[in-house]
């Protein structure tokens, strides 16, 4: 090839395609390719072929080069987007989008989803530099044009933002990109040589806008013919690259313990078919104020087991854990802490919490650990139904010498409707019952149990479905009047 030619080759290919995509497709070291462009420019002038030599000479740098050139409109490759005078801005989209949310990170991790018109105009490019370099290409295998724009947008990203990057940053930056002057008419193209058996869900409904995967993509190029990637491709590009930034913030969890002291207050929002029976929960009482203080979008509440609607959570209270999704902050000090308990205690008399921390998510699984065997301790206050015989009452009074009675529980006719129907084995450790000595019907029942035990059941037979109950010991008919659940132990939150 003579000089001229090589010059004209360089002016077409220049004309088409940015510098850096040139350098992919030639097969440079992909380390060039991020390389500031005086550099580059060095680079070329010492290494690369004659027609290359000629077009930069003189050219302070490679965007001076283009410049000369008189390139118009978007590379035919990357439409644009490793382009030097695209990356800036696309830092500003992030920096933009980080100020209108306050989110408070240490680490971040930044996800690009680039047009998928890329897919195609690969190809095209591929081809193009396969049929005028036959001459200089030993081998072509670019680099992928999404691992090039992360690599040039991580020191900008660096410098910008000022933040740790972090594979497993708590900040997660995802950063969308669009080619809007191709999108519809160019996909909309593209997409009418998808396979439709093939890449159609038959469950998508009828007249729904298509949406263009990348499979989808892959799958119609297989169908492109030369000449149609040629007419699709060689079009004036507008440089309409737009970017739009979305950030999540990875879960934040917030374990404590809470105390319950109502009869009429269910854990979790009382709905029966929708509409809810009763004014609030524990749940909504304790997570309200702690997803507005960490500027959460939602949240989900999980606790150690559940006491019943009228029973109530004494002593220190039960563990409960908060997942808060895409919290705006994820640290809290102990002090900031107090202050939200604070303000869960000061609403009402019903709920408090305690202990209230900032939790890993290799601790949550601790809430859930052992439930089976764990120990609960409770009191309930109990009668006999007729007066007691001096046998029951005997009887009452060495109940404190049994330990570890076994019991075989059916599922309660009260749960029946959301339990499978079985026979459990649950164990009541220790009992004691203390007297009233105003009433010789009433006294006070003192346990401690397996988790998962049905202790109303336990005292009042639940018509033999429970054995033996109290009543069996007692020969005696009983009933419970009320129940506290006096401690769960499990260390939470974890130290
Ligand atoms: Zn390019």
């Amino acid at each position: 090839m003579n000089n001229t030619d090589a010059v004209k080759r360089w002016e077409e290919t220049s004309n088409k395609f940015c510098v850096r995509c040139i350098l992919r497709h030639l097969c440079f070291d992909w380390i060039w390719v991020l390389r500031n462009e005086s550099e580059i420019t060095e680079h070329l002038k010492e290494t690369f072929p004659e027609f290359l030599q000629h077009a930069v000479a003189g050219a302070d740098s490679i965007d001076n080069a283009n410049h000369q050139l008189k390139r118009q409109g978007s590379c035919h490759c990357c439409l644009g987007i490793l382009e030097s005078n695209f990356l800036q801005p696309c830092l500003k989209h992030i920096v933009d989008a980080l100020s209108k949310e306050s989110y408070q990170f240490a680490t971040y991790q930044p996800q690009y989803f680039l047009p998928v018109q890329l897919q195609v105009f690969g190809l095209y490019s591929m081809k193009y530099f396969e049929e005028k370099y036959s001459d200089v290409l030993k081998k072509h295998n670019p680099t992928d044009v999404k691992e090039v724009f992360k690599a040039l947008m991580e020191p900008i990203l660096i410098e910008g933002i000022n933040q740790e990057r972090d594979p497993n940053g708590v900040l997660e930056i995802s950063l969308h990109l669009k080619h809007v002057s191709t999108e519809t008419n160019f996909l909309t193209h593209v997409s009418s040589k998808c396979n439709e058996k093939k890449t159609f869900n038959r469950k998508r409904p009828k007249n729904d806008e298509p949406t263009f995967t990348l499979a989808r993509i892959r799958s119609a190029m297989l169908n492109l013919n030369d000449s149609e990637l040629e007419k699709l491709c060689s079009i004036d590009l507008e440089p309409s690259v737009v970017g739009n930034v979305q950030l999540f913030h990875t879960a934040v969890f917030v374990g404590g313990r809470y105390n319950k002291y109502s009869r009429e207050l269910p854990q979790t929002p009382w709905l029966v078919e929708g509409e809810r029976k009763l004014v609030s929960s524990v749940q909504e009482y304790i997570s309200t104020p702690i997803q507005k203080a960490f500027g959460a979008d939602s949240y989900n509440f999980s606790t150690s087991g559940r006491e019943d609607v009228d029973v109530r959570m004494l002593g220190n209270g039960r563990p409960f854990l908060i997942e808060l999704i895409n919290a705006r902050q994820s640290k809290m000090d102990a002090t900031q802490l107090t202050e939200i308990s604070h303000q869960i205690n000061g609403q009402n008399n019903d709920v408090s919490v305690h202990s209230l921390k900032v939790v890993s998510k290799s601790d949550c699984k601790k809430l859930k650990e052992g439930e089976e065997e764990k120990t609960k301790s409770y009191s309930a206050v109990c009668c006999f139904i007729y007066p007691p015989s001096p046998d029951s009452i005997s009887k009452l009074e060495d109940l404190s010498k049994i330990t570890n009675l076994e019991l075989k529980q059916k599922t309660p006719i009260r749960v029946l409707h959301r339990r499978p129907l079985a026979t459990r084995s649950r164990y009541v450790h220790a009992i004691k019952a203390e007297r009233n000595s105003n009433d010789s019907r009433v006294f006070k029942l003192l346990l401690s149990t397996q988790a998962g035990t049905y202790v109303k059941e336990f005292v009042h037979g639940d018509f033999g479905r429970t054995t033996p109950s109290l009543g069996d010991l007692l020969s005696a008919e009983v009933d419970i009047i009320d129940l506290d659940v006096e401690s769960v132990n499990l260390q939470w939150p974890p130290t």
